[in-house]
């Protein structure tokens, strides 16, 4: 019950690069000059009107980042029997990213030890966004890569933009030995570790909540349950946090948006914003994953995942997080073969995918004579 389904898991990982690929052209958009282009209803499959077909954005960079540093946490967490070391290495990993943004920044001596990192492939500016960016700067000029300067208590700036709910849907993975079996007391951990991931670079309550709504919801789904009943679940621990009311309120409004069904038309979709803020793009990319009900589920998901993009505002961040809804909750047997074909980064969001299913799975590495935990085991040969 608390292991997550590793085909789930890699189905939230590719859906959310897939629905980033098929966003990532229309980005900022009107929705008038998206219908004058791909014709009346809007784009429908991947182009390559900005880099090339099927390329992807920060959005699942970032998010890669998230599960390697989550794996690397884990892993300490059971060779020392000691949590709390997450937010420091996904601080450290957001760090890596914005080196392959080919940004400067001092020496942090944070270049070994990653797996990612040590691809060519990751190293492609794609569109980062301004607030992490700025935040992580500033970061970097403390070079303390490990301790973390942005947290719920202490508030890094004021920002909501959707670049810490982007990143955010690993912190629902993770199986923890040290957390008490309960499903209350896991969802909660999941939320708390999405909004803390988020809270480093983004300190406005509805920048970092929307990160803890979609981890717990994420988290739900990828042991089981229906995305109605996970998200209910998310919302209600949302409503334990202080400065949760405009998220709250945006979900509500998604949630009565998306009875409207596949009648659900752009215009309807912008009444909820442009998804340039984490409430927001949070908001959208639920509407769309819960508007579209019937049918086999490949075909739920390609309209769902058009929804969630063709809209004149943020649609690689609307269509990641959409993606990574339904691909937890239907896993890849439901996405588009031609899409996951096409989808740049896919083996390495495989390779990323299974190590997670290892580390967070029944059998995660332990050494056979000693029992101990192999703490390199992830970053050997990077
Ligand atoms: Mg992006």
């Amino acid at each position: 019950m608390t292991f997550p389904d590793p085909d789930r898991m890699l189905g939230c990982l590719l859906g959310g690069a897939i629905g980033d690929a098929l966003g990532a052209p229309i980005e900022g958009r009107p929705i008038a000059e998206i219908r004058a282009t791909y014709g009346e209803a809007g784009l429908a499959e991947y182009s390559d009107a900005r880099v090339r077909a099927g390329a992807v954005t920060d959005d699942t960079q970032m998010t890669l980042f998230t599960a390697e540093a989550l794996i690397q946490a884990s892993i300490r967490e059971r060779g020392k029997g000691i949590g709390g070391a997450a937010p420091g290495l996904l601080q450290a990993a957001y760090l890596r990213w914005l080196r392959t943004q080919g940004e400067e920044i001092p020496e942090q001596g944070i270049e070994t030890g990653s797996r990612l990192f040590a691809q060519p492939e990751m190293h492609q500016r794609r569109g980062p966004g301004r607030t992490c960016q700025s935040a992580l700067h500033t970061i970097a000029a403390r070079r303390r890569p490990y301790v973390p300067l942005g947290s719920l208590e202490e508030p890094i700036n004021d920002s909501k933009g959707c670049g810490g709910v982007m990143r955010a849907a690993p912190a629902g993975f993770p199986f923890s030995p040290r957390v008490p079996a309960g499903a209350a007391e896991c969802r909660r951990a999941a939320f708390a570790m999405g909004a803390r991931s988020a809270a480093l670079t983004h300190g406005h309550p509805s920048g970092y909540l929307s990160a803890g709504v979609l981890a717990a919801t994420v988290w739900g789904l990828l042991r089981g349950a229906d995305l109605a009943d996970a998200l209910d679940a998310a919302r209600t621990e949302l409503e334990t946090y202080e400065g949760h009311e405009e998220t709250s309120a945006s979900l509500n409004a998604a949630v009565a948006l998306a009875r409207e069904g596949d009648a659900l038309t752009p215009e309807r979709l912008e009444t909820l914003g442009g998804g340039w803020t984490g409430e927001e793009a949070l908001a959208i990319g639920v509407c769309a994953a819960l508007a579209v009900r019937d049918g086999e589920p490949v075909d739920v998901v390609r309209r769902a995942l058009r929804l969630a993009v063709n809209h004149s505002g943020d649609s690689d961040s609307t269509g990641s997080i959409c993606g990574n809804l339904l691909g937890a909750r239907y896993g890849t047997a439901a996405l588009p073969g031609h899409w996951q074909s096409g989808v740049e980064l896919r083996p390495i969001i495989i390779q990323v995918a299974a190590d997670a299913a290892l580390e967070f799975g029944p059998n995660a590495p332990t050494d056979p004579e000693t029992g101990d935990v192999p703490m390199n085991w992830h970053a050997r040969g990077a």
